[in-house]
């Protein structure tokens, strides 16, 4: 499959993908809705229940206190004070009650509304006296379920109108909770399908978990973009280097093929290329160790190292080029500094910063490398009084294929210092600058220092 045809795969995927935040909205309005209709559910049988046992409660109490009432008047007046009170009430009283009272032989002696007495529909107290009669005391049960009969209506009604607000309020409440990944959602597919990764999405309040998760989002579309912009930079650096050693290399061969035959010519040109194509490899092989470096890929054989060893076989390569550039090459501060490192690598980055001095260095000038430990940092200075950097340069100095202005005429690639940067922060360090244009630069690495071997501090 070509990589055309699979971004074609890729686009139809993207774009026939389900919309999953409106299935979650719907699930989530579901939730809310059953949850709110479930809680108004208990909150409405409560109170339901409530009411009814309450109404029979109040009856209750109502029966007993007419029962004592009327035990009272039995035991002063008889049963002739009795039906007096008995018919008196029930001219005058608004709760109508019925009384029975029966003597010891269960015959009903008095009985008001005799039409109304049905015990189905009553509910009766009763008490039995010292002589042995007994009084009953009934109240119709028809009001209370009348009541409640009504109750349930208004209560039916009620529910009706929860179930249709908890759907509707879900509804609206989910689709607002939804927007915002919506939105999230649709800005990634908008960027699978166009491969443009300016596409921001628009930020709402970014004090909840959505709006936090778009500044992220959208943080990391600015590294991507970032990243994307320096190595798309990266590669016409690359192009453009590559061009001119190649340009150079076919010219060398153009011209030895165009001339005369020449076995002394075609050495020459042959020995021309050779080194061109040297150039060109060292230069893809950095850019590999820095991309490598950069990564975390690269192998690193660590072992404790002192720096001191490092810097005297790095300066060893030096001496003879500095010697005959008239440029002092020496060594100041020299303590014991241990680091954890690569020794191949260290002594790789101590020489490109000596390198560099010496090449920007001009006759007559001094080039001083010192090792130092401060507190638990090993550093390594490399410092010069050559021509030193430009300040709007500094920053750009670490970029790949960088070179100043003033360096163009000397021999280099431009990626001594992005590769020094990508070793030291391999290694866990850091590697600082500071010029003065025209009075030199001193470069300064720090690595982690290393304890002692332990058979060191034993001796
Ligand atoms: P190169 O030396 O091949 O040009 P580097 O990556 O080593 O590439 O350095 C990048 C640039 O930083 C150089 O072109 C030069 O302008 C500047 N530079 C580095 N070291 C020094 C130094 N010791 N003094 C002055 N300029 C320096």
């Amino acid at each position: 499959m070509s990589s055309a045809d699979e971004a074609v795969g890729r686009r139809g995927r993207a774009s026939s993908a389900p919309d999953v935040s409106g299935r979650f909205g719907l699930r989530l309005a579901v939730w809310y809705a059953s949850l709110f209709i479930a809680s108004s559910f208990a909150i409405v049988l409560l109170t339901y229940w409530l009411t009814a046992s309450s109404l029979a409660q109040r009856d209750h109490e109502i029966i007993q206190a007419k029962l004592g009432e009327y035990a009272t008047v039995y035991a002063r007046g008889g049963l002739r004070a009795l039906t007096a009170t008995v018919q008196a009430e029930q001219r005058t009283s608004r709760e109508r009650v019925f009384v029975r009272v029966l003597d010891r032989g269960a015959e009903a002696v008095l009985l008001s509304n005799a039409e109304g007495w049905d015990p189905a529909t009553l509910e009766v107290g009763t008490v039995t006296l010292l002589d042995g009669s007994i009084i009953q005391v009934g109240k119709s049960t028809e009001a209370r379920s009348d009541i409640l009969a009504r109750f349930r209506a208004t209560l039916g009604f009620v529910t009706l109108s929860i179930i249709l607000i908890a759907l509707t309020g879900g509804w609206i409440a989910t689709q607002s909770a939804v927007l915002p990944i919506r939105r999230l959602s649709s800005a990634v597919r908008r960027i699978i399908e166009t491969g443009r990764t300016d596409e921001r999405v628009p930020a709402g309040s970014d004090d909840d978990a959505v709006g936090e998760l778009t500044v992220l989002f959208n943080q990391m579309l600015d590294r991507i973009e970032g990243l994307v912009r320096g190595m798309r930079g990266a590669l016409d650096n690359v192009s453009h280097d590559l061009r001119t050693p190649l340009t150079r290399l076919r010219g060398t061969a153009e011209l030895a093929l165009g001339a005369a035959p020449d076995p002394e010519r075609y050495r020459e040109a042959l020995a021309d290329c050779v080194e061109e194509s040297d150039r060109v490899l060292v230069m893809l092989n950095t850019l590999m160790d820095i991309s490598e470096a950069e990564s975390g890929a690269m192998p690193l054989k660590r072992e404790v190292v002192d720096l001191r060893e490092v810097v005297a076989r790095a300066l060893d390569l030096y001496h003879d080029v500095a010697d005959a550039k008239d440029v002092a090459l020496q060594t100041g501060r020299q303590e014991r500094a241990l680091a954890l490192a690569d020794p191949v690598r260290l002594e790789q980055v101590a020489a490109n910063l000596i390198d560099n001095a010496v090449k920007y260095t001009p006759a007559g000038g001094r080039v001083q490398v010192d090792v130092d430990r401060v507190g638990d940092r090993a550093v390594l200075r490399v410092q010069d009084n050559g021509i030193g950097i430009p300040g709007e340069e500094l920053p750009r100095i670490w970029e790949r294929l960088f070179r100043g202005d003033s360096s163009r005429t000397a021999r280099g690639l431009g990626l001594g210092l992005s590769f020094v940067k990508a070793i030291v922060e391999a290694h866990g360090g850091t590697v600082d600058v500071a010029s003065t244009p025209g009075s030199g630069a001193t470069f300064t690495v720090s690595l982690p220092a290393a304890q002692e071997p332990a058979a060191l501090t034993q001796m």
